[in-house]
């Protein structure tokens, strides 16, 4: 029966860290680190997430803005709230939570953010910084909390497969970047899968490691997993529970209760892969306000 990586437990190890440091700088009269957010229209599953983040910010002793704007916000309107957040003094990072309504170019609002305020480091400088195994940026925060989930339970990466299913810009591909790196916890052989892949379940069934961010509930199977393998699994898809006081529940991209006997090591879902994001993203904004402030 495989391990599970308590991804709860890990991020308040952090989070810890984390509110120490920011309370020896109040206690020398410093500000604290301030990060803000940015969210445009109604949707449940992002104002859940934002206020998560908000939630953990307060925890740690940071600052926390959430600018609340509804979905008929024009792209110029939205661009003035950002370059005003670029060039408040005040604030060490900020989030704009995707998706954006389809009359607004999220590439185009992305990139507007000051690099040295793009804690989710979706800013192409931050992007081609990653790519080149140069971490003076920011790396976006899932894939810089698995590495740290990885790094807390020492496991080992140097010269295993990893199988990452997905290639988003946001997950997929930063994660199979970081894993390929010659870094502590790189120094894989990485194969990225997508929804072009030939020969997926072969393929998965050789890795060592096999991080699943696809947004496909129970994707990952039985059969895809090697004994003793490794199994990340970045899916959060709200599927429907009438057990549940919303109605719905949180369902991973991997099949918890079959492949959990094989693995040798697993995150839950809820309480894996979540809440290193979330602490990640406050890694990246106590590194901003290091740096710049
Ligand atoms: P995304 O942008 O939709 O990307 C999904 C990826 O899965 C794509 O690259 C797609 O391939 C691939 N895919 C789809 N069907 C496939 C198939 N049948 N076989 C192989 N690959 C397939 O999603 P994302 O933003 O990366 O998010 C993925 C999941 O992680 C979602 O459930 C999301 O909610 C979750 N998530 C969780 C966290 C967290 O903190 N826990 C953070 C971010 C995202 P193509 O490129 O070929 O289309």
């Amino acid at each position: 029966m495989a391990m599970r990586l308590d991804g709860k437990a890990v991020s308040a190890h952090f989070k810890g860290q984390i509110a120490e440091e920011v309370a020896e700088l109040t206690a020398s009269g410093k500000r604290p680190p301030h990060l803000a957010a940015i969210l445009v229209g109604d949707d449940g599953g992002s104002r859940t997430y934002i206020e998560a983040k908000d939630r953990a910010c307060k925890e740690v002793g940071f600052s926390s803005t959430i600018l609340y704007f509804n979905a008929d916000i024009s792209q110029d309107e939205l661009l003035r709230e950002v370059q005003k957040i670029n060039e408040n003094s005040e604030i060490d990072g900020l989030i704009v939570q995707l998706p954006l309504p389809s009359h607004i170019d999220e590439n185009l609002i992305t990139q507007t953010i000051f690099p040295k305020k793009d804690v989710d480091g979706f800013h192409d400088i931050n992007m081609g910084k990653l790519t080149k195994g140069d971490y003076s940026g920011y790396v976006s925060a899932t894939p810089l909390g698995i590495t740290m989930l990885l790094k807390y339970y020492d496991i080992e990466t140097s010269g295993k497969h990893a199988v990452v299913i997905g290639r988003s810009n946001i997950v997929g591909r930063p994660m199979s970047i970081l894993l390929s790196d010659s870094s502590e916890t790189g120094n894989a052989t990485v194969t990225l899968c997508h929804s072009r892949t030939k020969n997926l379940i072969e393929i998965c069934r050789t890795a060592d490691i096999v991080v699943a961010a696809i947004g496909k509930p129970y994707f990952v199977t039985p059969e895809m997993i090697k004994p003793g393998a490794i199994v990340i699994d970045v899916g959060t898809t709200r599927i429907d529970d009438d057990t549940r006081e919303h109605g719905w529940r949180l369902a991973g991209d991997v099949d918890f209760k079959l492949v959990e006997p094989l693995a040798s090591m697993i995150t839950p879902v809820p309480g894996g892969v979540g809440p290193m994001t979330i602490t990640a993203l406050l890694n990246n904004t106590l590194k901003a306000y290091k740096q710049y402030a």
